[in-house]
Formats: C-alpha cells, sequence, structure tokens
C-alpha cells in the first residue's frame, strides 16, 4: 500500500510517500481502508521529535474509511462496516489497523471527510466544554486560536451550552470565521494584549476558564485572565512547550486551578467514547454543529499540510485523501 513514512525526527520534509507492506489484523483489530485522513497538531510534534514515537513510523492518528477485514475477537464490527477513529497510530496510509475498541460506526448521513474531520478535534471540543470544564449559561470563556481546528468547533459548542465566548485569532479572516461561529467578542492576540481585553470585556471580573492550546506565548498571560478560582485548561502547544511553573503563581493569581488534559484520558471508555461521538454526529446531522474543512491535500502531500499547519496558515481542519479512495 502507499504511505507516508518518517525514518527519524526532523521538518516536514521527513515524510516519505513510499510503499510499504499492507497490514493484517491482529487479535481484537479491524483493518480499514481509509478514505480520509484527519491532520493534527499531534501528528507535527511526533514527527518533529517533540513527543517521542519509535522510527521509522508512519504518522497520523484519525481516519475514516471502510472495514475489510477483522481479526479474532474484533466481532462487533463485519466487511464493508463504515467506520471512524481517533488516537490510533499509523493513519497516513491507505490501510490502517484499528484495535476496535477505538472504532465507532459512521452514521449513513455522515461522510467519510466530515467524519474524519469529527473525530480528534471534535472528541477535544466535546470533553473540553462537557468534563474539563462543564461550561453552562453565565461562564465566559477563552479561547485560545478560535479559527483553529479544535477552536471552531469548541467556540460552537460553548455557545450552545450558554456560555459567553471570547476568542483569539491573529487575522482578519479568522477573525471572520470565529465571529461566524459564535464567538461574541475577537481578539487579535497579534495586536492587542490579550488579557487586559479580556479583563476589559469581562468588566474586571476576569473569565471562568481559558482553554489554552497555543502554549508558550500565550500561558502566562491566560492566568492574567482569570477569575478566583478559575480555571486554565492547557490542551495544546502550539507555539512551543511551556517552561517549569511555579505552582505557588497559582496562589498569587487568585487560587487558580491549572489542568493539562489530554483526549485518550476522556475517551478510555467505551461509554464515554460512544457519548462523544454520538453527540457529535447527532449535532452534524441536525445543523447545529457546522465543520469547516480548510484543505485537503492528496496522501503524498502530507509535507505540505504540515508546512502549512506550523505557519498558521490553515483554518479548520486539514484532511489528506489516499491514492484509491
Ligand atoms: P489549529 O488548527 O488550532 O492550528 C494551530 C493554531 O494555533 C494556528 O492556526 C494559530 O492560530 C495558532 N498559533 C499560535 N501561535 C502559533 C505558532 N507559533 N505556531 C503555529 N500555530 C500557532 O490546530 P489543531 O486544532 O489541530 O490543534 C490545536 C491545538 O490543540 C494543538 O496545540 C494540539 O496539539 C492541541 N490538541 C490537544 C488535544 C488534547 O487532548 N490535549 C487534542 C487535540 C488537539 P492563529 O493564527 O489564530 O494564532
Amino acid at each position: 500500500m502507499k504511505a507516508i513514512q518518517v525514518l527519524g525526527p526532523g521538518g516536514p520534509d521527513v515524510l516519505k510517500f513510499v510503499d510499504v507492506p499492507t497490514p493484517k489484523a491482529g487479535r481484537g483489530e479491524a483493518l480499514v481502508r481509509l478514505a480520509a485522513i484527519g491532520v493534527n497538531f499531534i501528528d507535527v510534534y511526533q514527527r518533529n521529535g517533540t513527543y517521542r514515537v519509535a522510527f521509522p513510523a508512519i504518522p497520523g492518528s484519525e481516519g475514516a474509511g471502510t472495514v475489510e477485514q477483522v481479526g479474532e475477537g474484533a466481532a462487533d464490527f463485519r466487511d464493508g462496516d463504515r467506520v471512524a477513529y481517533a488516537g490510533a497510530p499509523g493513519a497516513y496510509a491507505e490501510y490502517a489497523c484499528v484495535p476496535a475498541e477505538q472504532l465507532v460506526r459512521i452514521p449513513d448521513a455522515i461522510s467519510f471527510q466530515d467524519a474524519a474531520a469529527t473525530m480528534l478535534q471534535g472528541m477535544t471540543a466535546h470533553y473540553l466544554c462537557t468534563s474539563t470544564f462543564a461550561l453552562q449559561g453565565g461562564n465566559m470563556a477563552l479561547i485560545h486560536a478560535g479559527a483553529g481546528g479544535v477552536g471552531l468547533l469548541l467556540t460552537q459548542l460553548a455557545k450552545a451550552r450558554g456560555a459567553t465566548v471570547i476568542t483569539t485569532v491573529s487575522t482578519a479572516e479568522k477573525e471572520a470565521l470565529s465571529r461566524e461561529a459564535g464567538a461574541d467578542h475577537v481578539i487579535r492576540y497579534t495586536d492587542s494584549d490579550f488579557a487586559a481585553e479580556a479583563r476589559r470585556i469581562s468588566g474586571g471580573r476576569g473569565v471562568d476558564v481559558v482553554y489554552d492550546s497555543v502554549g508558550k506565548t500565550t500561558f502566562e498571560k491566560s492566568l492574567d485572565c482569570l477569575r478566583p478560582r478559575g480555571m486554565l485548561a492547557l490542551f495544546g502547544a502550539s507555539s512551543g512547550p511551556v517552561p517549569p511553573f511555579d505552582p505557588q503563581t497559582l496562589n498569587a493569581k487568585g487560587s487558580l486551578f491549572l489542568t493539562r488534559p489530554t483526549l485518550a484520558h476522556y475517551i478510555a471508555t467505551r461509554e464515554e467514547l460512544e457519548w462523544r461521538s454520538r453527540d457529535l454526529f447527532g449535532a452534524l446531522r441536525r445543523g447545529t454543529l457546522k465543520l469547516r474543512i480548510g484543505q485537503t491535500y492528496p496522501l503524498e502531500h502530507a509535507a505540505r499540510a504540515h508546512t502549512d499547519l506550523e505557519s498558521r496558515r490553515t483554518t479548520g481542519k486539514l484532511l489528506l485523501i489516499p491514492p484509491l479512495a
């Protein structure tokens, strides 16, 4: 099969389009013929060595397609089932072997591309606003990178839960997209002091929660946006990792809560995985959640997708499409 392979950490040019043997479903696994593959920031961290992976590696952890072979012990699935998943390695390829416990069925009304665009970023947005800090009417949330893949989805879900949403973005185009997704206030954090703006917008009180995926360049000021006993949910590091931190700062800035959540711990049970994916597919079908697929690339152009994502040029979701899809 065709796949993208990485032999060692580096820039986007280490993503090579190669032929490798098609895998076979092992015990508890299904072989999925992929129709659409999600590109996520974690793929960048794994490619450049920020997160350790064993090389050679096929990057990617999200996809949607059709079951072609079912391994022993994966009896819940059949050949021909339309499925999607997030969090299993080796997605930048025509086929991937995925543990059956990580697969969900895609409702008929939802396309492979929409399903692949929903799983990882959608379930992240879902757990952040329903479980990490469960938003409700009257809450005020600040969401960084509001026009990004997670940002656009989280804004819509936060609004649906009745929160007032402030977002940050870097350009006018991104500002327009973020407002379209429902943001009440949009701050250009590249031109202005977002903490001062968030405090002004919240009438000096501070916001209840900051969802921060940007990391290094936003972390400290994100703490300054919060009301006493507010929560910083640091869930990414798009600008780089946050340096070591003194917990006493949380006391000084108002008995704050800091958490560093990750999707795997919020879909660890079948029940949670099905709840989150069902909620998202339901909202898509009803039209209350809108996806923005900012760009699709042929699988062999994975390096271009990474370059675009890292250089802040993209909005919404990026997908790779395998040759035979
Ligand atoms: P995005 O589409 O949000 O892309 C990243 C965005 O971050 C950019 O478009 C840019 O928006 C902003 N940004 C700010 N500074 C930089 C910088 N120096 N370099 C690059 N981008 C920058 O990506 P995703 O939606 O795929 O992921 C968002 C974040 O969420 C990532 O950090 C990812 O790792 C994290 N994540 C965490 C999960 C978890 O469970 N913990 C799960 C899923 C994602 P702008 O131009 O407006 O500033």
